[in-house]
């Protein structure tokens, strides 16, 4: 399946030319021209590499960049910026991006970039299934006293198998693939029921505390699932 990136640019000549050479390249480009067009655009499509510009209308660049980070957007962001003040805020601010490059860029310069990106996501998913095989017992992901084989789709718990329902299951592996981060009820929503679930979050609370009753030593008092306040929940281990 071809990689898709999503061209956020608002100027009509620059979109053009970056879709023409990305779709020559092999890549699926979407395009968003701006800001909120981009956040609902990187939703919904999951693509594997952003190409951000920073000057749009209504909401800029870095905005975008910063709420995709906090909703645990992944892909890797490449920053498109026209002035010096801006290269200092992408670089100074930590927002989450991943690179720079600076107008006028050449073709070849960005396509380099963008390959550089994806080879860089595409080390890190092959290392990420690698330990995953190595570990002991057949695709098995450990978190303290549980384990989890990922073949047989069964979790124990001090060795005894878990009794739980498939979604419980998905959940679970979801929180130790991700131990230690806030996840939001949304982004568990979208990413363990799937974003064409049509729920809401009380859905995620209802498997967190029956996953509490199987795991936690005292449900009323979890140690291991975390609420965060005003934020969602975190696996600590
Ligand atoms: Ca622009």
């Amino acid at each position: 399946m071809p990689e898709t990136i999503l061209v956020v640019e608002d100027e009509p000549a620059l979109q053009e030319t970056l879709a023409y050479n990305l779709e020559k390249q092999g890549y699926q480009v979407e395009i968003a021209a701006d800001g909120r067009d981009a956040l609902e655009k990187a939703r919904r499509t999951h693509p594997d590499l952003l190409l951000l510009d920073i000057m749009l209308p209504g909401l800029d660049g870095i905005e975008v960049c910063r709420i995709l980070r906090r909703e645990n957007f992944s892909a890797p962001i490449l920053m498109l910026t026209a002035r010096d003040d801006e290269i200092d805020r992408v670089v100074g601010l930590e927002i989450g991006s991943d690179d720079y490059l600076t107008k006028p860029f050449s073709m070849r310069e960005l396509l380099a970039r963008v390959k550089a990106q994806l080879r860089r996501t595409e080390t890190i998913r092959a290392e990420l299934e690698k330990i995953k095989t190595n570990s002991p017992g057949e695709n098995t992901l450990r978190s303290q006293n549980i384990a989890i084989n990922q073949t047989r789709r069964e979790i124990t718990l001090d060795g005894a198998v878990l009794p739980l329902k498939p979604q419980e299951y998905d959940l679970l592996l979801f929180f130790v693939e991700h131990k230690g981060r806030m996840l939001s009820r949304e982004f568990i929503l979208e990413r363990v029921w799937g974003w064409e679930y049509i729920g809401d979050s009380r859905t995620v609370d209802v498997h967190v505390r029956w996953l509490r009753q199987k795991i936690e030593p005292d449900p009323a008092n979890p140690a291991r699932i975390i609420t965060v306040r005003g934020g969602g929940y975190r696996f600590e281990g």
